[in-house]
């Protein structure tokens, strides 16, 4: 597979159009525009407005199977600290997850195939809005994404710092873990810091949750299951001398099987039901179900796999590795249709800043075998 260095020009050009006018969530629209444009540049058929700003672009060559590449477009509400001539022009955003290099790989994969013409059957090249925390995928599923564009299989790819630039690592199972979020609300009875017999104080209550919900991980999963409990906040008390009337914890479950996700979410119910009354106070548990586990098919791993060894090279590629505990809306695409997510390394001689670091930007070396794992997939995928 040959691709030319203007397309690699091109595409770097591009991410780093990308990288300097970052959009957040469901407000990329000069990006999403520009993907548009683009993808109408290479003569393929555009669709637009899937959850909101999403994009859907069309290749068809001849009769036979479809599938569907996914990148992602929206930054993040970080401000930029690295200095380069493509550094993010808006205050407050900045593609630090990398979002810009997945939407130009996908991109120039597009422009390549729609110049090779090397498959027969149809790719629908996907690219979504607000993966980070906005749950994108799931809004373009909503508007449709599977009914007007059926698939066999859907692909999706996020670069990985800490592996090798060009690295392709995947599993045959689940590759990032669920993400739900919990709001706990311990109701005691207020009263004067001095006379705390004349209450029951909820600050001391919601201490004994914190620490009684680590137990959930660490005495009623089996040590085998993964799972992470974490209470990230803790907000209780306006004056030095009152006990307050009640104390509010905020926190975050993540999971890679969903039967232990559904045991955590239980088992955080009969804490937070149970453990308050002790202390005389009573326990509320609001519980938002968020991103799944993100859960390769077997087949589709295997089939990324094999694409990747044929143009990167087996000592290229990692089969198997330990999933992440960060989570990807691409796991509702996976709910909806077989596929598989891949992670690209993106370590050049110095290793990458990490995602959502500040200082992170996208290594454009990675395009190159971005294009060419993509490409491949296709080829297999739809052999002429
Ligand atoms: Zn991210
Ligand atoms: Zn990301």
């Amino acid at each position: 597979m040959t691709l030319s260095q203007k397309l690699l020009d091109d595409a770097t050009a591009w991410r780093r159009t990308f990288h300097a006018a970052p959009e957040l969530g469901f407000a990329e629209v000069q990006t999403s525009q520009r993907v548009a444009d683009l993808l109408h540049s290479f003569g393929l058929q555009v669709h637009r407005g899937l959850g909101g700003t999403g994009v859907v672009g069309t290749l068809r060559v001849g009769e036979g199977p479809t599938i569907g590449l996914r990148a992602d477009m929206d930054a993040l509400p970080i401000q930029e600290l690295g200095q380069c001539a493509h550094s993010s022009r808006h205050p407050g955003a900045m593609h630090a997850c990398g979002h810009d290099g997945h939407t130009a790989i996908l991109l120039a994969t597009a422009r390549h195939l729609s110049e090779t013409k090397s498959f027969r059957g149809t790719v629908h090249f996907v690219f979504q809005p607000a993966e980070e925390n906005l749950g994108g995928a799931q809004k373009m599923i909503e508007d449709g994404l599977f009914e007007r564009f059926p698939m066999q299989a859907i692909y999706g790819l996020h670069n990985w710092p800490g592996a090798p630039a060009g690295r392709v690592i995947i599993n045959p199972g689940a590759m990032m873990a669920s993400l739900d979020t919990f709001e706990i609300t311990v109701t005691g009875k207020g009263s004067h810091a001095a006379m705390p017999d004349r209450g029951f104080d909820p600050i001391v209550a919601a201490s004994e949750l914190v620490l009684a919900l680590q137990t959930i991980t660490s005495r009623r999963l089996s040590p085998l299951d993964s799972a992470v409990v974490s209470v990230t906040q803790f907000n209780a008390g306006e004056a030095i001398n009152v006990i307050p009337e009640t104390a509010v914890l905020r926190g975050t479950v993540r999971c890679l099987q969903t039967p232990v996700r559904e045991k955590v979410q239980q088992l955080l119910g009969e804490f937070v039901e149970q453990l308050p009354k002790a202390f005389g106070a009573r326990g509320a548990l609001q519980y938002r179900v968020g991103y799944p586990v993100t859960e390769n098919h077997p087949a589709s791993a295997a089939l990324v796999r094999d694409a990747a060894v044929a143009v990167l090279g087996e000592a290229n590629v990692q089969w198997g590795c330990n999933p992440s505990m960060a989570s990807e809306d691409f796991a509702y695409m996976l709910q909806a249709c077989p596929g598989a997510y891949v992670w690209m390394g993106v370590d050049g001689v110095e290793p990458s800043a990490a995602l959502h670091n500040p200082y992170y930007d996208f290594n454009d070396q990675v395009i190159e075998p971005g294009v060419r794992l993509w490409a491949s997939l296709v080829e297999r995928s739809l052999p002429v």
